[in-house]
């Protein structure tokens, strides 16, 4: 049995207006504990999840390299110590430009992190300031040459897109700029507005306006002609990979496989529940400290709703979703469950069901949303 181990490193030099991630501002005394508190949490799931190969890690944030290489080195060892990694083992670190030196990371690469990927955004200097981003352009570029000069074979960039005041030429340059990086991979957001953010409130006083949704839609379309041409595979929704570079450790989210969450607010499915930890780190701290495990909330799916999960999840992928493993999976006619969700998207060309297979359509691409939600009756 496969298992993806995903880490959350909570702290950032500040928070991005439109973020909603369990990002919080750098606390040098603060991450110190929530290392130790990470390491602890670790020890204890690895007593239980022994028999799990993990083909995948993942330290995502927050920005986890604001934290020191030693410590980084340390929460690996640790994951080594105590989990079944595969020899193979895709393991991935997010990085933002403005917190990396060479010599960081080659310590980080030598520790054992063979993937980063890179928080880009944008390479326009008025759009990186306007997103709060702490990073400059130039350090976009110092950031992906010293990732290779560090030895990273597998690099990830992710850009945003539909930006106020972004023009369709504008994020065609962006994406062009990216690729004569040549990443392996390219992760491509449009930008949403999150309750709970400063974003959020500046569209409410009108002082945010984005893209008309038809511009957001050429600039999708754009982002799967630039990069198509340029060598890369659509391979999920919002994610493009040079051939055999796809992120696994994603893929297996998307597969609805199995995936422990270290950290403050991380989320974990296993054994058909799923849980969730405390957001705040200085709470997570003090639970793990007391009592080993952190966990807020816990939720045992439904059959139904485990199906219409997987159905969400896996259509998100171009391949999509064979009906034999899902039906080997929840032991049900996939026909007799979604026969009549199925008619009625294929009448509209919003899916396709072909060699036992069933995918969104190019059409179904762009309204990817509505689609999916036909099977989460
Ligand atoms: S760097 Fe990423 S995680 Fe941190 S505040 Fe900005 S968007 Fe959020």
């Amino acid at each position: 049995m496969n298992l993806g181990l995903y880490l959350h490193i909570p702290y950032c030099l500040h928070k991005c207006g439109y973020c909603d991630f369990n990002s919080h501002p750098e606390n040098q005394v603060e991450s110190f504990h929530y290392v130790e508190a990470l390491l602890k949490e670790l020890k204890f799931y690895s007593t239980t999840l022994k028999t799990y190969n993990v083909p995948t890690v993942f330290m995502g944030g927050g920005t986890p390299t604001i934290l020191p290489p030693s410590q980084l080195k340390k929460i690996l060892d640790t994951v080594r110590q105590g989990f079944n990694l595969t020899s193979d083992c895709e393991i991935t670190i997010e990085a933002n430009p403005a917190t990396i030196k060479l010599e960081t990371l080659q310590e980080i690469h030598a520790a054992g992190y063979n993937r980063i990927s890179i928080g880009v955004q944008s390479f326009d200097e008025k759009e990186l300031q306007l997103l709060e981003r702490v990073h400059n352009e130039e350090e976009i570029h110092s950031t992906v040459h010293r990732a290779r000069s560090a030895n990273f074979e597998n690099l990830s960039m992710d850009l945003m897109f539909a930006l106020p005041d972004q023009s369709i030429e504008k994020w065609q340059s962006h994406l062009k700029q990216a690729t004569a990086k040549n990443p392996d991979h390219l992760s491509t957001y449009n930008l949403t507005i999150e309750p709970a953010t400063a974003f959020f409130k500046l569209q409410e006083k009108g002082k945010l306006c984005l893209p008309h949704e038809d511009i957001q839609l050429e600039m999708y379309e754009t982002t799967i002609q630039v990069l198509e041409d340029a060598g890369y595979s659509q391979y999920e929704i919002s994610n493009f990979s040079k051939p055999g570079m796809e992120s696994q450790h994603n893929i297996n989210y998307w597969n609805n496989g199995e995936y422990l969450g270290v950290g403050a607010g991380a989320s974990s499915y296993l054994n058909g529940e799923r849980s969730k930890n405390i957001n705040l780190p200085s709470i997570y701290i003090r639970k793990i400290e007391t009592k080993a495990s952190a966990v807020d909330t816990r939720e045992r799916l439904e059959p139904l709703q485990a199906m219409g999960e997987t159905l969400m999840l896996g259509l998100r992928l171009l391949k999509g979703v064979s009906i034999d493993v899902f039906e080997n999976r929840f032991q049900v006619s996939f026909q007799k469950v979604y026969g009549k969700a199925v008619e009625s998207l294929l009448n509209q060309e919003l899916i396709t069901f072909n060699q036992n297979r069933i995918a969104l359509s190019r059409k179904g691409l762009f309204l990817a949303d509505s689609v999916i939600l036909k099977f989460m009756a």
